[in-house]
Parts: structure tokens; sequence; C-alpha cells
């Protein structure tokens, strides 16, 4: 078949990206995609699986939408790229970075755009770091990131990503990263008002020192983490650390903006104003690779009025395709009040999650902020994890898929949930079921 025939020569051409655990990178792929439609993506045998992951959580306003199709279309016959080098601009970039400015939070006024989430990161701590060279403090250089967080792989994104595992790939880690500890998965840090999560924060801070420290980076809710959601007053405690000690914070948004946790952006869930904001993924719903980094007015105004030449800037940067796409789509969410159905849904993606939990003694913590979701999976014989070995999210997630629903396995016990934002009541219940019935056809298999 057609698919075979593709599927081999994926097998020898092409190296993946982020090869699944279970499978080595050259195992030839378990699904070709060929079209979509909301929150359904097909195989080339016309195959509907329902997109529990948005993909990469990114396609917001899921799949098929024609009017980005048409909006990418109209701009590549006008003009596909230009140069948004110094003295050249063009009408879609202007247009979004006004846009942007109108809809992000506080004083967040300007951007300056990158290809997606990992450069965004990167340039923000490039940023940081000038900002306060700028200021004449040129040993402000280290970033504090948190365990568990996930900001990319290029190697300053890398080195700031928490997760242990990446860190083995090809020895990335660059110096001047480190890592606060709190665990932020509200059911092991128990009392979600406890204070104390800040500590860690400011450990390490007062150990290296805040006159070396440029920057603080933190996911609003951690994603490839493990959906981890923060108890209230954590993203304020960070903000007050970081003005108490002169420190810039950086919110990843990559994945939370653009109405993901049912907020524009995750900071409004607890009404924090980062002072750069990194954006990517749901700029364009993945329809189109666009990403930035939003720079408030007091971090603009020392860049602005630096008389050398910054040089930081992507061949990308502002390509006018891919900012008509993230216009049209911001538009979008916004005439189909997409960030309100985020909302709206929240509640019975919890009220499924709920569910699933009474029924299977094996699923707890489940958690949920709009349309950004997980749950773990526990031998109720032992009340702890599975035991590494068994694979447990890996195999509940194969189930998954072998009854057409894509969700995605967070390490060895836990499983993340992130449809597209369009979807429907019935839709979300589609999707219970299908998992309510893999997690029965799983314990029969252990
Ligand atoms: N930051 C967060 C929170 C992410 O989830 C991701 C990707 O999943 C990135 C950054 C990296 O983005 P990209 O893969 O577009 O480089």
């Amino acid at each position: 078949s057609k698919t075979d025939e593709l599927a081999e020569l994926d097998k020898k051409h092409f190296i993946h990206p982020t090869s699944a655990p279970k499978k080595g990178a050259q195992d030839g792929p378990d699904i070709i995609f060929s079209d979509g439609q909301g929150i359904f993506a097909n195989n080339l045998e016309g195959e509907a699986y329902i997109d529990g992951m948005s993909m990469l959580w990114n396609v917001n306003i899921g799949h098929g939408q024609k009017e980005l199709a048409e909006a990418a279309n109209e701009q590549m016959l006008k003009i596909a790229y230009s140069s948004a080098f110094k003295g050249f601009s063009n009408v879609p970039a202007i247009k979004l970075a006004e846009k942007l400015a109108s809809i992000a939070p506080g004083d967040l006024n300007s951007v300056f755009y990158t290809s997606g989430g990992s450069e965004s990161n990167d340039t923000a701590f490039k940023l940081s770091r000038f900002y306060w060279s700028l200021k004449g403090k040129h040993e402000k250089k280290k970033i504090i990131a948190m365990r568990d967080g996930y900001h990319g792989v290029t190697q300053a994104a890398q080195s700031a990503t928490g997760i242990p595992t990446t860190h083995e790939f090809a020895g990335a880690s660059v110096e001047g990263f480190y890592h606060a500890t709190p665990h932020l998965t509200n059911c092991e840090l128990g009392d979600k008002n406890d204070p104390n999560y800040e500590q860690s924060i400011r450990y390490l801070i007062e150990k290296e020192g805040a006159d070396t420290i440029a920057a603080v980076i933190i996911e609003p809710v951690q994603g490839a983490g493990g959906v981890n959601i923060p108890p209230e007053g954590y993203l304020q405690a960070v903000r007050k650390l970081c003005d108490e000690f002169n420190i810039l914070f950086i919110a990843d948004e990559v994945i939370c903006g653009f109405g993901r946790t049912g907020k524009m952006f995750g900071v409004e869930n607890w009404e924090v104003v980062p002072d750069l904001m990194c954006i990517a993924k749901g700029i364009t719903s993945g329809y189109s690779q666009l990403g930035g980094v939003m720079i408030s007015d007091t971090v603009r105004e020392a860049i602005v009025n630096y008389e050398g030449v910054m040089a930081h800037g992507f061949t990308y940067s502002g390509h006018p395709t891919a900012c008509a796409v993230a216009l049209k789509n911001i538009e979008i969410i916004e005439r189909d009040g997409i960030v309100e159905n985020a909302k709206a849904m929240e509640k019975e993606m919890q009220k499924g999650l709920a569910y699933l939990e009474e029924k299977h003694d094996i699923i707890r913590n489940s958690r949920s902020i709009g349309l950004l979701a997980a749950f773990e999976l526990y031998n109720s014989a032992t009340g702890e994890h599975f035991d590494p070995s068994l694979q447990a999210a890996t195999k509940v997630v194969d189930e998954c898929f072998n009854r057409k629903l894509i969700l995605r396995a967070i390490g060895d016990f836990r499983v993340a949930i992130a449809p597209p934002l369009v979807i429907n009541k019935q839709e979300i219940n589609d999707m219970i079921h299908i998992i309510d019935e893999s997690i029965t056809a799983f314990k029969k298999t252990i």
C-alpha cells in the first residue's frame, strides 16, 4: 500500500525528532498523517484519530482551518518572505506586533520574532544578559530555571530545561543554568498554600548571589515536565522575589499562550506580569513556524537606546507569511471565542477525569486547567506508581492509539491530554470513553 511504501522511505531517510522511548529513531512511523478537520487528524487511509494532544500542544484552533491557508496564500502571492533586519520591515510583522502588544498582559508592548519556542527562550536569555550589561551589571548572567521545566532543545534552552533525561543527550548543557527544586505537582506539594515552595528559589538566589543572576524562567503551568499546575500564590511569589533581587522574570508561555489554560496567556490566571514572555506554538496554531519574545517597556527602553548593533536576529525573524498566519489565527481565536471555549470545557474535562479516577483505582492525581490536563497511573496494590519497567503510561497511550485517540506519555506513569481548544462537550466525552476502555484493556495486561 501507499502507507507501507512511504513508511519504508521514512525509515530509510527520515531521522525523527525526539523518537519515542519504546522505539529506535529508525523504526518507521506508526502513522502518516494526511489531512485533518477540527479535533481530528486522519491517516492516509482516511481513518480519523482524535488529536488529544493538539499534536505538540500547538494546534489550538484545530485542523483544517481554511482561513489560515488563505491568509498564507494571500501573503505568499504578495511577498512570501522579506528580511526584517535593520531598516527593513513588512506589513504582517508590524500589524502582528501591534496585535500582540494589545493582547499581552501589562506593559509587554514589543516583540522580538523567532521561529519557535527554543529560539524564543535563547533570545530571552540573551536579552536578559544584554539588558543587565547595558545597566553596567556585566556579572548578571546566570539563569535560574525549575526542576521539571521544559524550554526546548537549542543549547541554552536545553540547559534551562529541568528534565534530567534531556541533558543526557549529547552532553548538551552549557554553563550558567541552575535549577530550583520545588516540585510543582500539586499532589506532591501537599498543602497548596504552603509558602515554602518559594524557598528553594530564594535559596538558590542567595547561594549564587543576586548580582550574578540575570533571570528566572518559569512556565506558568509546566507542560512536558508533567502538566504541573502551580499552587496559588506561587507565580506572584516568584514575581516578588525577582523584584526583591533585581532579576528579570521570564515566563515561558510556549504551551500556555493563546488560550490553552482558559486565558489568553497562562500568567493571567495569577495576574502576574513578567518582564519577558516567550511565545510560539499556539501563536499560529501550528499552521506556520513562528515564535517571539514579548518585551516590557523597561527592557525595551534599554535596548532601543543602545547605540551599537544588537547582534541577534534570525533569517526568519518577522517572516511575513508566518506573521500573516498568526494574525489570522488570533483573529479567529477572538472572533470564535476560543479562549472562552477552553475555559468552558475545563469543567467537562474535570468531570471526565473525576469519572475516570472514580472508576479506575489505578488513576490518581488527575489535574487540569483550561484544556491542559494529565493523570497518573498507580499500582493499586502498592499505592505507589507502577514500576518504570512496566512502561505503564506508554502502554495506556498505545491502547488509546489503537482506539484512535492520540495522547502523550510523560515519563513512566503520567499521561497528558491537551486537545484543540475548539473541542466540544460530546468530543470530550468521546475522549474520556476511549481512555476508560483503554485503561480497562491495560489492566487486563498487568
Ligand atoms: N517551551 C515550552 C514550554 C515548550 O513546551 C516547548 C516545546 O514543546 C518549547 C519551549 C520549545 O519550543 P520549540 O520546540 O518550538 O523550539
